[in-house]
């Protein structure tokens, strides 16, 4: 063992039970046990009106939408100038918001959460220069129209473009110029020919737009198209109607989703605000139909940027048995830098949250890189110095540990073999900037460096 990493062993005993200063803010936060809240102000002063049965239907939701400046200052104070601005950024980002989910806005907060997703908002156009439209190049990666085949075993079918809701903050805003579409029976048949004729293809994401948006009827040719393909072993439909339209999770749909199984549905909250009775009850519904749901949230500016509001998110998730999954960073799209946040915003936000709850209320913070790169998890580093024999590492309370390395062992050991034949740790081996720091002195300044 070198001297420096003795020393940094023994500071392991002296620094054992002490709170670094400064550190506060990564303490356990006091979280209510009541149940998120559902402020359903709009149901009741604007939508009173509107009978049970009209506001439990789904295409009700649908054909109501709110997609004009005119219609949404009938419920929002919105002056004229910036009404003025909305009608401009609407003219390139459209506007559609469900009475649902206006419902859920706090009529006088300009900076409501659920506002600023569902509401234009000037620096959207302002801003509009930064980014690219397709930062993800899913247009590069289409091998028929629709499908997206990056991954050697999966795909992502792109059903059509409508949602019932338009995200400010959406990934795809770039197909909204290009009004609404649904993919013809025709490119449906496409798309499967080019599945079954692939066998590594295993598992198939259904997503848009909002796949939900489709008929039941016309979903079940979809699903039971891939059905029919042997190699095809798992289904996920990529959804924000539990967020946006929960009326959509009718029982209709359900009973139809549970023919064929396993399907999978994630979906997206990204407030607490968001889960409400109804939202909560279409969570049920899928889950009763043997539909498992996963939550991915998206990190947004003066939306969900803080410790306090994922941590609420997050178990209110639980207790409606969702599963957050991922936690993204916002991607570079035109029309969203406004919303963006530092990487080590969403680390930050990590590290508060590991330690402090439990596991399962964890999702895992991504990049999905620009360049198609894909998705890469990014964490706070807890790992200080690697040798071969051990690893010297910090916990949630910055206590500094030595774990050893089983005795006679190590990575270029007799490690097990994969079914490559290479043995395991040569596919698993540790990125460059992760090799031994010898100076404990920069292993200790440089996390960062370390981390990156
Ligand atoms: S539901 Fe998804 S695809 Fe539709 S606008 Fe929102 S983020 Fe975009």
């Amino acid at each position: 063992m070198t001297k420096e990493m003795a020393a940094l062993k023994n500071r392991t005993s002296i620094d054992a039970e002490e709170e670094p200063p400064g550190r506060s803010s990564r303490m356990p936060i006091e979280l209510d046990e009541e149940p998120p809240s559902t402020q359903l102000t709009y149901k009741s002063n604007f939508f009173r009106q509107v009978p049970e049965k009209d506001w439990n239907d789904w295409k009700w939701h649908f054909r109501n939408r709110i997609t004009t400046v005119e219609e949404l200052a009938k419920y929002l104070p919105i002056s004229p100038n910036e009404q003025t601005q909305i009608r401009l950024v609407a003219a390139k980002y459209p506007l559609a918001i469900t009475p649902y989910y206006l419902s859920l806005i706090h009529q006088f907060d300009k900076d409501d959460p659920i506002r600023k997703q569902a509401v234009p908002c000037y620096q959207e156009m302002a801003q509009g220069n930064m980014g690219s439209e397709d930062p993800l190049e899913e247009k590069r990666d289409s091998v028929v129209p629709g499908l997206v085949h990056r991954y050697p075993d999966r795909v992502l079918m792109v059903l059509t473009d409508v949602c019932p809701m338009l995200c400010r903050h959406c990934t795809r805003k770039r197909e909204w110029q290009h009004g609404s579409w649904v993919r013809t029976p025709e490119e449906i048949d496409a798309m499967l020919a080019y599945i079954r004729s692939n066998k590594a293809i295993r598992d198939v994401v259904i997503s848009g737009g909002d796949p939900l948006t489709l008929s039941t009827e016309r979903l079940e040719t979809v699903l039971s198209g891939l059905r029919s393909i042997e190699h095809v072993e798992i289904i996920r439909i990529g959804s924000r109607c539990p967020v946006v339209l929960p009326q959509r999770i009718d029982q209709e749909l359900c009973d139809m989703l549970s023919k064929y199984g396993p399907v999978w549905l994630n979906t997206h909250f990204n407030h607490p605000n968001e889960i409400t009775p109804e939202a909560a009850r279409a969570c049920d519904r899928l889950l009763r139909a043997g539909v498992p749901v996963n939550n991915q949230t998206v990190l947004m500016r003066g939306i969900n940027d803080n410790l306090e509001t994922q941590m609420k998110l997050n178990h209110g998730l639980l207790k409606i048995k969702v599963r957050p999954y991922y936690l993204f960073q916002c991607d570079e799209v035109q029309g969203t830098e406004h919303l963006r946040t530092p990487i080590e915003t969403g680390i930050s936000i990590m590290e508060g949250m590991r330690g402090h709850t439990s596991g399962l209320a964890i999702p895992t913070f991504v990049i999905d890189l620009p360049q198609g790169g894909g998705k890469i998890p990014i964490q706070p580093n807890y790992v200080l110095v690697q040798t071969k024999q051990e690893l010297i590492v910090r916990n949630y309370k910055d206590r500094i540990v030595c774990y050893r390395n089983p005795k006679g062992s190590s990575v270029s050991g007799n490690g097990s073999r994969n079914g490559n034949g290479k043995k395991n740790w040569e596919n698993n081996r540790l990125s460059q900037n992760q090799k031994p720091v010898s100076n404990p002195k920069i292993a200790d300044d440089n996390r960062a460096f370390i981390r990156s």
